[in-house]
C-alpha cells in the first residue's frame, strides 16, 4: 500500500470508557470480520483481561475502509495496554502510529489514566481526535467533557466526535476523521530496513510472534534479519497482518504494521522498542529510545504444598516464555521451603501472574511482602541493589539506604479530596500540586514507591468509593531513614514477613502486624509470643494465649463420625497453613498482616 493511503492510530482511554467497544464497532462497520465471526471485545484475547476488563498486551488490527472521497485506505489500529505498569510499552506503541483517538466517557469525564496516556500521545507528536463516547446514556454531558478536555489536557475539543460505541452512532464520522485528520506515515521504501518491535508474544505452534511497525525499507518473507539490541540474526518465516486473525503477506513496506515469525523460542530475545534490520546492508543506527523494561516490584512465590514445587517451576517457566518483563530465580526460605523470587513491572502485573498460576495451573501460593529495589550504600563505598529484605546486610556495615520515589497523579471528586490528601500524607507523600477542573481536584504527589506497592490502590478506591483515578511514574531514588523490620513468631523470625520500613513508622506498622497476626494465627496448645523487631530490639509485642482443650476433647470418644469430621476439617485447614517451628500460620496471614488500615 502506498503511504498516502495508510493511517496508523491508537485509542487512548481510561478503563471502561469504551475503548474495546469502539474498536469492535470500527471492525464491524468496515466488515473486517464476517458477521458470523464477530464477537464482543474482539481485541481483548486473554481470559484474564476479559474478566478484569483490562487490556494487557497491545493488540492490533488492520481495517480496510473506503472513504467518502472514494479512495480505499488501510487503517492500522494498535490497541495499547491501559495500565500504569506498562507505561514503557505504551510509549513504544505510541511511537508506532501517527495519531490517537482520545476516547472519553461523556458521562464521566477525564480520568488520571486518560491523562497519562494522552501525554504519551502528545510526546509522540500525535494528531489527536477527541471522541466523546456513550452519548446514548442520559447522563452524557458533552459540553462539560469538552470543557474538561480543554482545561485539563489543553487540547482543542471543538472537533470532538460524539459517538455511542454501543449503538454505532457516530462511528462513520470517526472513520472519516481518521482518514482526513490523521497524517499519513512517512518512510523511505528504498532505505535500509528499520522496523520497530512493538510487541511480542509466544505461540505454542509458531514460536514467538513479533509485532512490528516498518519505519523505512521493506520487510520480506525469507529475509535474514538482525535484532539490533542483541545482534541476534533470524530467518523470517512468515510476514503478515492482523485482520484481526493472522494473514500472510509477502512483505511489509514503510508505514505498515504487521507481524513476523522467525522460529524464535523466547520472548526474552524480542525486546519491545528494539530495531529490526536486514543482516546484510542493514541500518547502522537503531531507532532512538530503546530501553529494556526492568522489573520494579519483587516478591517471593511459594507453593502452599511443598510437593507442588516442580509444578510451580513449570508454570513459571511457561509464563516467562511469554513475558520478557517478568523475572524469576529460585529462592529458599527457612520458613516457606523452595519457591521463586519474582520481579514484576508493577502490582497489577504481579497480581495477573499470581492469578494465572493459581487458576491456570491450580497451585495454591504463599506470596511474600512485595518489595521495591533499595539502593543500600555500604560503608566501604559499594552499593547493593536489595530486592529482598531477607538479604539485608548487617546494618553496622551500611552507610545509608535510598528508596525509589514516584510522581503520582490522582483525580478525585471534591468531596473525597480530604481523604485522599490524608492517605497520601500517611504514606509519606509530599504534595507537589493541587488544581481544580470543574468539581474535581487533580493532586500530584511525590511518594515512596514502597508505600504504594502494597495496598495503595485498594485504599484509594475504598476512601473515594471508587471515584478516584490514579497514575504514576518512577522519578528516581532518594535517601531516607529506612530499616528492616522482622516478625518473630514463637521467638523464630519469619523471613517471609520481613519488610523494609521507614524508622518513624516502624512501631505503628509493627504493632499493626502483630495485632493482625494474633487474630490470624489459630491458638495452639502453648502460649505464642508474636513480636516485631529491628535488629535485636523488640518494638512491638502481642501474646496469643494457649488453647485450653483439644478440639476433639468434647466428643467423649463416643461419636466417632463427629470426631473424624472434626479431624478432617483440621487437616483440610492445615493444607492452607505453613509450619514455623512448632506454629502453624495460615496462608492468608502473609497477605493480611501486611495490609495497613
Ligand atoms: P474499555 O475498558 O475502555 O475497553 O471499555 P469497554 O469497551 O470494555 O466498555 C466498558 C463498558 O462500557 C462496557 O460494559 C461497555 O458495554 C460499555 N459501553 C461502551 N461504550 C458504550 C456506549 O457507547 N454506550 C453505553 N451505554 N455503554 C457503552
Ligand atoms: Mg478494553
Amino acid at each position: 500500500t502506498d503511504l498516502a493511503h495508510i493511517r496508523n492510530f491508537s485509542i487512548v482511554a481510561h478503563i471502561d470508557h469504551g475503548k474495546s467497544t469502539l474498536a469492535d464497532r470500527l471492525i464491524q462497520e468496515t466488515n473486517t470480520v464476517s458477521e458470523r465471526d464477530m464477537k464482543e471485545q474482539l481485541l481483548d484475547a486473554m481470559d484474564i483481561e476479559r474478566e478484569r476488563g483490562i487490556t494487557i498486551k497491545a493488540n492490533t488490527v488492520r481495517i480496510e475502509y473506503t472513504a467518502r472521497d472514494g479512495e480505499d485506505y488501510v487503517l492500522n489500529l494498535i490497541d495499547t495496554p491501559g495500565h500504569v505498569d506498562f507505561a514503557y510499552e505504551v510509549s513504544r506503541s505510541m511511537r508506532a502510529v501517527e495519531g490517537s483517538l482520545l476516547v472519553v466517557d461523556s458521562t464521566q469525564g477525564v480520568e488520571a489514566q486518560t491523562l497519562a496516556n494522552v501525554y504519551q500521545a502528545i510526546d509522540a507528536d500525535h494528531e489527536i481526535v477527541p471522541v466523546f463516547n456513550k452519548i446514548d446514556l442520559p447522563a452524557s454531558d458533552i459540553d462539560r467533557v469538552a470543557e474538561q478536555v480543554e482545561d485539563v489536557i489543553g487540547i482543542d475539543a471543538s472537533g470532538a466526535i460524539p459517538v455511542s460505541a454501543k449503538t454505532g452512532e457516530g462511528i462513520r464520522e470517526v472513520l472519516e476523521a481518521i482518514v482526513t485528520r490523521l497524517p499519513a506515515p512517512k518512510g523511505a521504501p528504498d532505505a535500509p530496513l528499520k522496523a520497530m518491535l512493538v510487541d511480542s508474544w509466544y505461540d505454542a505452534y509458531l514460536g514467538v510472534i513479533v509485532l512490528v511497525r516498518v519505519i523505512d525499507g521493506t520487510l520480506k518473507k525469507g529475509a535474514r534479519v538482525r535484532f539490533m539490541s542483541n545482534g541476534a540474526v533470524h530467518g523470517v518465516d512468515r510476514v503478515g497482518v492482523f485482520r484481526p486473525t493472522m494473514q500472510d503477506v509477502g512483505e511489509l513496506g514503510p508505514g505498515e504494521i504487521g507481524f513476523l515469525t522467525a522460529s524464535i523460542k523466547q520472548v526474552r530475545d524480542t525486546r519491545v522498542g528494539d530495531t529490526i534490520t536486514t543482516e546484510k546492508h542493514g541500518a547502522t543506527e537503531p531507532l532512538p529510545g530503546f530501553k529494556p523494561s526492568q522489573p520494579v516490584v519483587f516478591c517471593g512465590l511459594f507453593p502452599v504444598d511443598n510437593a507442588e514445587f516442580e509444578d510451580l517451576r513449570d508454570a513459571i517457566d511457561k509464563l516467562a516464555l511469554n513475558d520478557a518483563s517478568f523475572s524469576h530465580e529460585m529462592e529458599t526460605s527457612a520458613a516457606l521451603g523452595f519457591g521463586f523470587r519474582c520481579g514484576f513491572l508493577g502490582l497489577l502485573h504481579l497480581e495477573v501472574i499470581r492469578d494465572r498460576i493459581e487458576r491456570e495451573y491450580g497451585i495454591d501460593l504463599v506470596t511474600t511482602a512485595p518489595s521495591v529495589i533499595y539502593h543500600v550504600h555500604m560503608r566501604d563505598g559499594s552499593m547493593i541493589e536489595l530486592h529482598n529484605p531477607a538479604d539485608m546486610p548487617d546494618p553496622t556495615l551500611v552507610d545509608h539506604i535510598e528508596e525509589p520515589r514516584i510522581k503520582a497523579t490522582i483525580l478525585v471528586p471534591d468531596e473525597y479530596l480530604g481523604d485522599v490528601l490524608k492517605l497520601c500524607q500517611d504514606r509519606r507523600g509530599i504534595q507537589e500540586d493541587l488544581t481544580y477542573a470543574g468539581s474535581r481536584a487533580m493532586v500530584v504527589y511525590d511518594l515512596p514507591l514502597n508505600e504504594v506497592v502494597f495496598d495503595f490502590y485498594d485504599r484509594l478506591k475504598s476512601v473515594t468509593k471508587g471515584y478516584a483515578s490514579f497514575d504514576y511514574q518512577m522519578t528516581g531514588y532518594r535517601q531516607d531513614n529506612l530499616v528492616k523490620m522482622q516478625i518473630l513468631v514463637n521467638e523464630e523470625p519469619v523471613d517471609a514477613l520481613s519488610i523494609m520500613v521507614h524508622r518513624d513508622r516502624a512501631e505503628s506498622r509493627g504493632r499493626a502486624m502483630c495485632e493482625k497476626l494474633k487474630d490470624l494465627i489459630p491458638r495452639h496448645m502453648f502460649k505464642i509470643p508474636i513480636q516485631a523487631a529491628i535488629g535485636g530490639k523488640v518494638i512491638a509485642r502481642e501474646t496469643l494465649a494457649a488453647l485450653r482443650k483439644d478440639v476433639t476433647a468434647k466428643c467423649y470418644g463416643g461419636d466417632v463420625s463427629r470426631k473424624k469430621k472434626l479431624l478432617d476439617k483440621q487437616k483440610a485447614g492445615k493444607k492452607k497453613m505453613r509450619q514455623f517451628g512448632k506454629v502453624d500460620i495460615p496462608q492468608e496471614a502473609f497477605i493480611s498482616a501486611l495490609k495497613m488500615d
